[in-house]
């Protein structure tokens, strides 16, 4: 950290304890804790934005909606994914040709820095989700946060001109948070937001990992995948420059990484095995970690400078991140979520807690990793070790985990585990799941454990709640649960 960077992450770190006071936010409507629900546009466009309203106040005391107004994926926007059943309201058909995009309405004077385009999405061409919903939102006291993420569409206009360039010199599909385009391009989203709607809060999440992480397949989605790792484009070697890392010698160490995965996904084991052979690349290629570290702090510099700007257009107006499921899985990604460093960039935190899709998504992580890192151990020797490092306690066994789903004891654990990390004026709120699809036959949610689930969060300590993904793939009698375990813990209004 040179000495600016130094002063401006005071005086953010000071902007935000000095003027964001959070007990006036909390005690607005009388409620002692944000009891949130995620939606997203379609559902008021389907169902009527006052009978979602109701819905939410009748069956779960929600007090805070998080708004998805910016997304390209189907995990936070459209109607429930196809394959997966219908739930019991909203319009009984899919949307197959769901788009995504900004569900709002987005002002070009706030994108002039930036290649990429701020697309209006063409789902509902006529509908503005924060003009419709935060006026009736706000007459009920309730309270709109807006949700956006990292998830973008190939097809953007301009895109192009901000995706990272990967190990070999091609250009990747993921924009690169060094890249000038990126970096404006959200904080134009969090100019928009804030001054152009009265809302009380952003939140934004990114559900990416640095080049490593990703190498070896260290999460619960995709694989390894250690050829279109990155970024290796102009902004990012000078950024490596400047720290004095060795850019020939971090390709060459991620080279070496592709070639020992790839042989062993040709069935060809290293012969000193696959952890020592890991070791030794490392040993020999120390820029590789240098690398992961390099990608974590440009995405923590796009955190820093969003809540920067958010805090010189309305310091009292919380801004928080979502915490990417992966941190429940693997201790890589989970050691560079660092919940005191994040204190001093968040208000709030979401980390995601999902305990019933938490089970098959563990069991991919496993074997994901199984297949590298950790490939000298068995399956079963993988989950014992990855129980162990996390500190988790009787979660199922690996055979069992698809249909058993994690615990409401994880959920309690790693709640406390995140009140303890951060420091006192950051929140948690924990992302807590309601029917997010999972494989036919693995385990569905079920009342009982989201109301055990809900119960474990405010037994963690936690300072809210985020009811995830989204509004239109919850069933009624799910919802009901979570509002039955709210009241029982927590004074709402
Ligand atoms: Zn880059």
């Amino acid at each position: 950290m040179d000495r600016r960077e130094f002063i401006e992450r005071s005086a953010a770190a000071a902007a935000g304890a000095a003027l964001f006071r959070w007990p006036e936010w909390l005690d607005a409507q009388g409620a002692s804790v944000p009891i949130g629900i995620q939606v997203g546009a379609v559902s008021f466009v389907d169902e009527g934005t006052d009978k979602v309203l109701d819905t939410f106040t009748e069956l779960a005391n929600i007090n805070t909606l998080f708004l998805a107004t910016f997304t390209y994926g189907r995990g936070i926007g459209g109607r429930q994914v196809a394959g997966s059943p219908l739930p019991d309201h909203g319009k009984q058909e899919y949307d197959p040709n769901y788009h995504g995009g900004n569900f709002a309405t987005p002002h070009v004077q706030y994108y002039k820095n930036t290649s990429i385009a701020p697309e209006k999405a063409p789902d509902h061409p006529d509908y503005d989700v924060i003009a419709d919903v935060l006026p009736r939102a706000h007459k009920r006291g309730v309270k709109v946060i807006c949700w956006f993420e990292d998830v973008f569409r190939k097809d953007v206009p301009g895109i192009d001109k901000a995706f990272e360039v990967d190990v070999h010199g091609q250009p990747a599909t993921r924009v690169c948070y060094r890249n000038p385009n990126t970096l404006n391009f959200w904080l134009g989203l969090t100019e928009d937001y804030l001054r152009s709607y009265p809302v009380d809060g952003l939140m934004f999440g990114s559900e990416r990992q640095g080049p490593l992480n990703t190498a070896i397949g260290a999460s619960h989605g995709g694989g390894p995948s250690p050829a279109t790792v990155g970024c290796f484009c102009p902004h990012c070697v000078a950024a490596a420059k400047k720290d004095g890392i060795n850019v020939e010698r971090a390709r060459q160490g991620y080279l070496a990484l592709e070639r020992w995965i790839d042989g062993m996904k040709g069935g060809r084991k290293p012969t000193d095995g696959a952890f020592v052979t890991f070791w030794r690349i490392l040993v020999e290629h120390p820029e590789v970690l240098a690398w992961e570290r390099l990608w974590n702090e440009g995405l923590r510099d796009t955190y820093r400078a969003m809540y920067r700007k958010a805090h010189e257009i309305a310091p009292q107006k919380p801004m928080g991140w979502h915490i990417w499921h992966t941190n429940s899985f693997a201790p890589f990604y989970r050691a560079e979520q660092d919940y005191r460093g994040f204190s001093e960039y968040s208000d709030f935190l979401k980390v995601v807690m999902y305990h019933n899709c938490g089970g098959p998504r563990m069991a991919h992580y496993i074997r994901n990793v199984n297949a590298t890192l950790f490939a000298d151990l068995t399956p079963e020797q993988t989950t014992e070790f990855t129980y162990r490092v996390q500190q988790y306690g009787n979660e199922a066994p690996l055979d069992k985990l698809s249909t058993a789903g994690l615990s409401a004891d994880y959920v309690r654990r790693e709640t406390r585990r995140a009140v303890a990390g951060v420091s006192e004026k950051t929140k948690i709120w924990p992302g807590i799941e309601i029917d997010i699809p999972t494989g036919e036959k693995e385990k569905k949610t079920t009342p009982e454990d989201v109301y055990q689930a809900v119960k474990a969060t405010f037994e963690g300590g936690a300072h809210g709640i985020i009811l995830s993904r989204k509004y239109s793939e919850m069933r009624l009698d799910n919802l009901r649960a979570a509002g039955r375990a709210i009241r029982e813990s927590v004074k709402t209004a």
